[in-house]
């Protein structure tokens, strides 16, 4: 069993449309990674795709893998590029719904965003744009966490 100390919060930093088997592909042929990127994807319609198991590494954020579980919704920047934060209702609330499941299993382990962790060193000098904005995922994690409601699918 792994020790679990973050769950990381990211975006694709790609078009909506993008699916996993491409991901996997770009992981793979492009960047040349024997791990994929995220352990899931959550897609723009709310559903949650497993990328690898929880007890696999994913290459989420350089330096911080060996202890981490990666969550990424599918998405994150508009149609220039810019970060973004375009989750879908459906997203959001698959998201909280996964967070809650992950931190029940995982009581010791802290949520944070990508951008919460020295995003300067990481993913530098590559033009494709998964996952390179500093900004990801596009959105303050911690803030949205205190002021999301499940129930009302407020914020
Ligand atoms: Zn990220």
């Amino acid at each position: 069993m792994r020790t679990i100390e973050f769950i990381i919060i990211h975006c694709t930093a790609t078009p909506v449309t993008v699916t996993l088997e491409s991901m996997k592909a770009y992981w793979k042929n492009v960047l040349g990674w024997k791990n994929p990127g995220y352990h899931y994807l959550i897609l723009p319609s709310g559903e949650i795709q497993t990328v690898t198991s929880e007890q696999n590494i994913a290459n989420g954020v350089a330096g911080h893998n060996r202890y981490s579980i990666h969550l990424a919704y599918v998405g994150g920047i508009d149609e220039k590029g810019k970060a973004l934060d375009n989750r879908t209702d459906a997203q959001k609330q698959a998201m909280y719904a996964k967070l809650l499941e992950l931190a029940g299993r995982y009581p010791d382990a802290t949520i944070r965003g990508h951008r919460d962790f020295s995003p300067d060193t990481n993913h530098n000098g590559v033009i494709e744009p998964f996952e390179w904005i500093k900004g990801c995922p596009a959105f303050d994690v911690t803030t949205w966490l205190e002021n999301y409601d499940p129930i009302s699918k407020a914020a």
